[in-house]
């Protein structure tokens, strides 16, 4: 790989300092995949971005693992919810996540008999058209894993309608502690490359750009193998991997065009429109082939689970999986001098009851972190916080004027650039919470973003289309998905052939 070219953003937390975990930690170098069977799940009706889900089911009725429980209107923006396991549902009831959002949530006690739907089972080689592909993805309540959580096939249908060329995944993740993305690199290799190939085509981008840190070598090779085996299939593909310079924070998509195509994006700026690419989480594109090969819907998700008190590892756990069956059974959250993380160290989000928080969709890891009473100073004007922060602020002025309650000049300071990132806070030798103020106060106008993208259309453009692909208002929505050999007497002339190899179980 000598003189490969790596590519990089300026600024944010440097590899080789403390947050370089990967050098430090054993476990990230032996990385374990456990699996977890909890007594419960709590499956709330919005875990992404988009209006939340309808409980399809009722207390008392039985479910099987890959069953729809919740459904959202046909036509909104939004992603319909799966049980990962089989029991009975016990209550249908408000609960309130750790990031304020209040939604309805359904609660099933596994039987522990691991009952699976019959139509979660391998296709074999289909036929799919790129709208029946969107149309599986969409059915099967898949949205971004890496935190954003806009459903997946509303990306891939803007993504569509802008005609991209470039099709990057972001095999990137460098949030401390978290190794959940290379956890499924090394483990499905296969299917993230795949998945990938596969989308890319379902939105006719041609080059598939996989991007990775210079030093994950191991993930690198398992990569590599696998888009040499997918080169012979996917042949009107161009798979390569773009490597780039390990620092957090990586993977934002405006840090990435800067990186990759040298343009600076502002907030209102995409991808698509700029630069002719579209960003996913390579997680995502794990569980998007599931759906395609396996028929398995969003119902499991890879989680790292990190800190002194809980042992450092992975572990594949259905969706809804209360936090509490995570941890270790040493963990005793009255007792600890720890306190429990939704997220990463350095982002998330302080978490009081670990039994009645899920994992949801968008969960990577939780993180168990010494309750350390860092004594805050004023500022010293070291200038830490300005030289760390990736999106160019000055963290220490905009923190001021936010405190002052100058929200206008806060604004044409830039704050609402900020990416929540939590760099400034990391760095301050003088322990002022910077991130949370700024971050906090940026949020809100993201919030505003998001609700008029809801609005103009620009995600559900095709929807239309792609809602053919297969019927809406059953138990489960895959289940309804014809088969190739019951699909066969009405081929689609424009279709594609994904060749599967299917057979992996999760
Ligand atoms: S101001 Fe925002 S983007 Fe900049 S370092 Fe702080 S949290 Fe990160
Ligand atoms: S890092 Fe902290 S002490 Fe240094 S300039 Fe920023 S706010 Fe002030």
């Amino acid at each position: 790989m000598a003189g490969r070219k790596i590519h990089s953003f300026y600024k944010g937390i440097f590899s080789g300092d403390v947050l370089n975990f990967s050098k430090r930690s054993p476990f990230v170098r032996e990385i374990m995949l456990e699996r977890i069977n909890p007594t419960r799940v709590i499956l709330p009706m919005k875990m992404h971005y988009g209006v939340p889900c309808v409980p399809t089911v009722k207390e008392g009725d039985f479910v099987k693992a890959g069953q729809c429980v919740g459904l959202p209107d046909p036509k909104s923006f939004s992603c319909p919810v799966h049980t990962g396991v089989s029991g009975r549902v016990t209550a249908i009831k408000e609960i309130t996540l750790p990031n304020g959002i209040k939604t309805p949530a359904v609660f099933i006690d596994n039987d522990m008999k691991k009952t699976r739907l019959e139509s979660l089972k391998s296709r074999g080689n289909i036929e799919l058209s790129d709208q029946q592909t969107i149309g599986v993805i969409r059915d099967a309540g898949i949205c971004g894993m890496g935190g954003e959580g806009i459903p997946t096939y509303a990306k891939l249908n803007r993504a569509r309608n802008y005609a991209v060329t470039d099709f990057l995944v972001n095999c990137l993740q460098s949030e401390p502690f978290s190794t959940c993305d290379l956890t499924a690199i090394v483990e499905y290799p296969d299917y993230v490359v795949s998945g990938a190939c596969a989308c890319a085509r379902a939105c006719g981008a041609k080059n598939v750009k996989f991007l990775i840190s210079e030093g994950r070598k191991t993930e690198r090779s398992a990569l590599e193998n696998s888009i040499k085996n997918a080169s012979d299939i996917f042949k009107d593909l161009d798979l390569r991997i773009e490597l780039f310079r390990e620092r957090f924070p990586q993977g934002y998509y405006r840090l990435v065009a800067k990186a990759l195509y040298g343009k600076e994006l502002e907030a209102s700026d995409t991808l698509e429109q700029s630069c002719s690419a579209v960003l996913f989480n390579c997680s995502t594109m794990l569980a998007c082939w599931e759906a395609l090969s396996d028929n398995i819907p969003m119902m499991n998700r890879i989680l790292s689970v990190s800190g002194n008190e809980s042992g450092g590892h992975n572990m594949l756990v259905p969706i809804g999986t209360p936090v509490s069956e995570v941890l270790s059974s040493s963990y005793d959250a009255n007792k600890s001098e720890s306190s429990v993380i939704w997220g990463n160290c350095l982002t998330g989000i302080k978490i009081d009851d670990p039994e009645e928080t899920p994992i949801i969709k968008m969960t990577s890891v939780i993180s168990i972190v010494r309750n350390n009473e860092i004594p805050t100073t004023p500022c010293i004007h070291c200038g830490l916080c300005s030289e760390c922060c990736p999106m160019g602020l000055s963290p220490n002025i905009v923190y001021e004027m936010l405190v002052q309650g100058l929200t206008q000049k806060a604004a044409e300071e830039g704050a609402r650039d900020c990416i929540s990132c939590g760099s400034c806070s990391y760095i301050c030798p003088a322990g002022i919470d910077l991130a949370t103020s700024i971050a906090g106060f940026a949020n809100q106008g993201k919030i505003i973003e998001v609700n008029s993208l809801l609005h103009n259309g620009e995600f559900i453009q095709s929807d239309e289309a792609s809602l053919e692909a297969s019927k809406v208002g059953q138990a489960s929505l895959l289940e309804e998905f014809p088969d190739k050999e019951a699909s066969e007497d009405k081929k689609d002339p424009d279709s594609i052939v994904l060749p599967f190899d299917g057979g992996k179980t999760v």
